[in-house]
Order: structure tokens, then sequence, then C-alpha cells
């Protein structure tokens, strides 16, 4: 099958990459659409040492083997956090962070841009008929962005910094407006980026005012210091970024004025499916790319770029 791997050095396009066996509880999936985004430029530049094989965690597909029969022919979307049912945090409903954990396309298993994937089928949701996949392939970073709403209290009129004006950041940003009551404000560099943010929020270029929770979701350890900074004493800091290397903050900053420090990172699906399927999420159109072009895909600038498996 026709894959895109991580070679330990870039991405590779091969021809002949062999499909992966399902297990017993796992489904086959012939891929459709499968996305990029940041967490994949970042394996490329060193974030996952340890992970080689074919790279990938945002797709939409179609299961074509499963014991699960009536699933076989619907298309789906799949959480990407393989767990064993058996350790503290399996047993403590932590599957997400199960010890033994394996990743789609970031942490030994082979991901989602080739065209075929297998994965549990526990993890799959079927996309609603009417949902394109162009626009379905979203669900999974929508889903990271809603995980904040299952972390962090927003009482009503509460004020909230998201810091960033990428994709990441404009996903959170619906995902709260659509599901909050918060007043938002989004802080990035990028007077261009920061008019698609409009109809949800205050766009600031400059850093200024305080919130009780702000959102890091610049992608940059840089930005770290900003977004505590413009965290409230008392209040919560959001860390929604992953980076390759390490970011370093002033901790006795963080203890003076006892601020919560929120890790945020995989959501629910059916929740972010269904502000899809009823449009309340908008978002640019996805770039397509032939798989066979991934260096194009890789180094393109758009929201959203993607490889279309289909034939
Ligand atoms: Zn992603
Ligand atoms: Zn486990």
């Amino acid at each position: 099958m026709r894959a895109i791997i991580f070679n330990g050095e870039s991405a590779e396009f091969i021809a002949d990459y062999p499909v992966s066996q399902r297990q017993a509880n796992e489904s086959l999936i012939e891929v459709q659409i499968a996305a990029l985004c940041s967490t994949d430029r970042e394996i490329l530049r060193g974030y996952r040492p340890d992970f080689k094989g074919v790279l990938g965690h945002e797709f939409v597909g179609i299961v074509r083997e499963s014991d699960t029969s009536h699933l076989i022919g619907q298309r789906v979307v799949g959480e990407i956090n393989l767990s064993c049912g058996t350790c503290l945090y399996c047993l403590s409903g932590r599957a997400n962070h199960c010890s033994e954990r394996l990743t789609l396309g970031i942490n030994h298993k082979d991901g989602a841009c080739a065209d075929f994937l297998t994965l549990p089928t526990e993890l799959l949701h079927v996309v609603p008929d009417g949902l394109p996949s162009e626009i379905a392939v979203f669900c999974e970073p929508l889903a990271a962005a809603l995980r904040i709403t299952e972390q962090v209290d927003f009482p009503a009129g509460v004020p909230v910094a998201i810091v960033g004006d990428g994709r990441l950041a404009l996903m959170i940003c619906q995902a709260l407006a659509a599901s909050t009551s918060a007043v938002l404000t989004v802080i990035g560099r990028h007077p261009e980026k920061l008019e698609l943010f409009a109809p949800w929020a205050t766009t600031l270029t400059k850093p200024q005012g305080s919130y009780e929770v702000v959102i890091d979701a610049s992608g940059s350890p840089e930005s770290l210091a900003l977004s505590i900074a413009l965290t409230r004493s008392e209040g919560t800091l959001v860390m929604k970024s992953t980076y390759a290397g390490t970011a370093s903050i002033d901790m006795s900053e963080v203890v003076v004025r006892e601020l919560r420090i929120q890790g945020s990172r995989c959501g629910p699906f059916e929740p972010a499916l269904r502000l899809l399927d009823e449009g309340r999420v908008a978002l640019p159109p996805i770039e397509l790319y032939a798989p066979e072009d991934s260096d194009a895909a890789f180094a393109s600038r758009a929201f959203k770029a993607a490889f279309d498996f289909r034939r």
C-alpha cells in the first residue's frame, strides 16, 4: 500500500509498504483522507525520537474488515490512544493515560497516512451521513480542543484568553464559543489570521489585560512567559501545545501567584462530531495532496493540509 513514513530523519513516501495485520479487537480501515497537524511536523523535528513508521493520526476512512460486522462499510473517525485495559490508569477511568499506551502515528503504532490502518474497534466513531469527509477529518483536533471543557470550569462571562492564532487556537476558540459562555480574547501576532477569530472573540496583537483562564495554544515555548503573565493569580493556565525540546518558566511566579497549570491533550469524539455535523464550527477548507506529494504537503502553510487516498 501507499504510505508516508517517518524514517527517523524525514517524511518519505513509500509505494509498497506492507498492510498491517489487524488484531482480533481491531478493524481494518481504508483511509479516505489523512490530515497533518503540528504534531506530525514536530515528529519530523525530533519530538518523538523513538517513533519510526507511518505518520498521521487525523483521518476519515471506511471499515473494510471488523469482527463488529455492522461497522463494515461504515465511514469512521478514530480515537488515537490504544490502551491495555489492565493497568492502574485503565482501571481508574484514565485509559488515555494507559502506561502501556500506543498512539496512532505517534508512538509504536503505524498511523493514518497510508491506504490502510488498523485500530481497536472500540475507538471508532461512525461519521454522520451528511457530514463530508473533508470536514469530519477535523474531529480529532476539535475533540482535543473540547477536552479543555472537561477539565476547567467556565462560569458564564468568565474572561478567557487564548494565546496563539493558528489552527489549534481557532479550534479551541470555536469549541469554547459553542459550548461555554466564556468571554473570549485571542492574542496573536498575525492580523490576517486573527480576522478568522472575529466572530467569536476579541482579538489583540499586543497582549493586555488579565484572565481567569489562559490557554496556551501558541505552539512556541517562548510564549509561555507571556501566558503566565496574563493569568490572574489563582487562575488557570491550560497548556495545549507539545514541542520538541523543553521550555523554561519562572516556577516561583507560579508558586507565589498560586497558578494552576493544567495540561490538556486528547478529548471526546462524539461531541466533536456533533458540533461538526450541526455546522457549529466554521473551518477553512482543507488543502488536499496526493500521497506522492508528501514534501509539498508538509511544507504547506494551509490551515489544514491533508492527503487524499481515495482513488
Ligand atoms: Zn493532530
Ligand atoms: Zn493500560
